[in-house]
């Protein structure tokens, strides 16, 4: 990266730096841990113009997202969630039989379904290949692409206009962002609404959650960076609330711009906390990459010491935050003797890096580790309620962020 990927300007500020890293969900088989596993650097910067977090080299999103297995569905709680969501937003715009709902980033149709359960005539755009044939067999019609501006004009020809397009974890995650709000642009009906939901930077540095940075995430927005990039486009804010999900996320709903409209009192108010909290200035990324080193120095040392006083260590969730913390902190077989996760498609893979094997939850009862890392930890309340029987055993968890603690 020699400029911006937002607005161009050159000169970006380090903020943290893992070394190379390979990629957070390129889980392993069996005949591949004989082979060398590729690595690619992994460090964000800062640009002191327009204020935008980014990483300092990406990766082809074919590779990253092609044969991606992430299930939204597998949990109960994202499920949940998007049931309310869909239902506030058809009775917001009054939606009907004769609106449209898009998705882009649509994964297995965990928000869709709900949309389409009420009536509402709904498209999905999903390009893993894997998910996007889930999302369709569970009635969720999706188009397996890589959303663009060219497929944003092929759809509102052959589909129409959008009433509503959700983008969840999406505009994060891709290098040409440009066009896909250029495409969001194309897509939407004049008097459309975009919602998008993204991991909020703030989170990132305030709550040491470091293990968020890999590969797939291109940008860490603020609410400042993401209203420059979308006035860009022809997008406009008009309201954003803060939701608890993925460690702190923002919720930000806009418009065209030609659109006109009132912007709730929300906008101006985070925009101008944003600045008394000085997240627009370098200054305050500069402790961020020193107290993930403390961090790790802590952990490491919880679990040697555990691991000499004769425990059995897992870890739970085989996902992608849990592949960069393993590895920025280098816990390795060593210390964790297997990882559990949900998601039958990981299961009998190996973590990337550190080659831990990933195993049923159910292998927590029959092996009753005395400690489980909960890599997860952005869904530590729903873990921690499923594993009770596994608690009963006497088993605990230990939380990593932002400072390690047990529960249960
Ligand atoms: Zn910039």
């Amino acid at each position: 990266m020699t400029s911006c990927r937002g607005c161009g300007a050159s000169g970006a500020e380090p903020v943290i730096d893992l070394g190379r890293q390979p990629l957070a969900n390129a889980y392993l088989d069996e005949p591949a841990l004989d082979r060398p596993e590729a690595t690619y650097p992994l460090a964000l910067v800062f640009c002191p113009r327009c204020s935008l977090v980014q990483i300092s080299e990406s990766v082809d999103p074919q590779l990253l997202f092609g044969d991606y297995r992430y299930l939204s569905s597998s949990s109960d709680a994202f499920v949940e969630r998007a049931r309310a969501l869909a239902t506030r937003l058809v009775d917001r715009y009054r939606l009907n039989a004769s609106s449209q709902v898009y998705e882009i980033g649509s994964n297995d149709g965990y928000l869709l379904q709900h949309y389409r359960d009420l009536g509402i005539p709904v498209r999905g755009v999903e390009p893993a290949k894997a998910i996007a044939r889930v999302a369709t067999g569970r009635g969720v019609p999706t188009l397996s692409e890589f959303f663009s501006s060219a497929v944003a004009r092929a759809l509102r020809s052959d589909v129409g206009p959008a009433d509503v397009i959700h983008a969840n974890n999406v505009l994060a995650h891709v290098p040409d962002v440009h066009d896909v709000l250029r495409g969001i642009e194309i897509l939407l009906a004049d008097d459309g609404t975009l919602v998008v939901e993204t991991p909020y930077v703030r989170n990132l540095v305030d709550g040491l959650e470091f293990d968020t940075i890999y590969h797939e995430h291109v940008y860490y927005y603020s609410l400042t960076s993401l209203a420059a990039l979308w006035s860009a486009s022809g997008l406009r804010i008009v309201d954003v609330e803060r939701l608890p999900v993925h460690g702190g996320s923002l919720r930000v709903f806009g418009r065209k711009a030609s659109s006109g409209g009132a912007q709730g009192p929300e906008v101006g108010a985070l925009l101008a906390d944003e600045v008394s909290a000085g997240i627009v200035g370098h200054a305050y990324y500069r402790s961020f990459a020193a107290r993930v080193d403390a961090l790790g120095v802590g952990l490491r040392e919880m679990l040697v010491g555990l691991r000499k006083d004769g425990r059995r260590i897992a870890a739970y969730g085989a996902a992608a935050k849990g592949t960069v913390l393993l590895n920025a902190f280098g816990i390795g077989a060593d210390l964790i003797d297997f990882v559990v996760d949900r998601n039958p498609m990981k299961q009998g893979l190996y973590m990337p890096g550190q080659h831990l094997p990933i195993r049923p939850v159910e292998d927590l009862l029959t092996e009753v580790p005395d400690v489980v890392l909960l890599l997860a930890w952005n869904v530590a309340d729903e873990v921690v309620g499923q594993q009770e029987a596994y608690l009963r055993h006497g088993g605990r968890f230990l939380v990593p962020v932002p400072e390690p603690h047990f529960v249960g």
